[in-house]
């Protein structure tokens, strides 16, 4: 008598498949951010400290400091006079503007080293900044401020760092980053 052969591929390919699920829905997801990050890919040469008239030597890494409802702070906070120029720290095109409950005003940069940056707790925004506009290192997005929630502290820009990669987006410290590519 002839042995029935069990056809077990289909089941290996359905368990490759949802292995490979996780690691391929961000991207799918994302695909629109995926796909303009590739533009960006390349690492910055240089950057400027987005707040106009401070130095990187002025900088202090607050990176991880604990922050209410169990929260790590995931940026830089550099302080200056409410009304001070923010500038894009490098390269790039605006992603979002808009207003968030804890950035307040907010701009987002896609930007060089497929990094997304974001610039909180704005005054105002640039006038005419839109969404898709190509911003050079040292463009003016928007004046310092402390909306959000900021309100209570002195103002200062919340500046954010955001690898975009394949698995998704990670933080990074931009502290570090900016006292070796900054120059002024
Ligand atoms: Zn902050």
């Amino acid at each position: 008598m002839r042995r029935l052969r069990k056809r077990r591929w289909p089941w290996l390919v359905l368990l490759v498949c949802a292995a490979l699920l996780p690691w391929a829905s961000w991207p799918l997801r994302h695909a629109r951010l995926v796909w303009s990050a590739l533009e960006y890919r390349r690492e910055p040469a240089t950057m400027t400290v987005p707040v106009e008239g401070v130095g990187p030597k002025q900088l202090a890494s607050t990176w991880h400091a604990p922050r209410s409802g169990g929260r790590r702070h995931e940026g830089a906070d550099v302080f200056a006079k409410k009304g001070t120029p923010v500038v894009s720290a490098v390269d790039g095109h605006v992603w979002r503007v808009g207003e968030d409950r804890l950035g307040g005003n907010v701009v987002w940069v896609l930007g060089e080293g497929h990094t997304l940056y974001y610039y909180a707790h704005l005054d105002q925004f640039a006038d005419g900044l839109a969404v898709g506009q190509r911003v050079r290192r040292g463009t003016t997005l928007g004046l310092v401020g402390n909306t959000g929630n900021a309100r209570t502290t002195p103002s200062h820009l919340h500046f954010g760092m955001y690898r975009i990669g394949w698995r998704g987006i990670r933080a990074v410290d931009p502290v570090p980053r900016l006292q070796r590519l900054a120059t002024r």
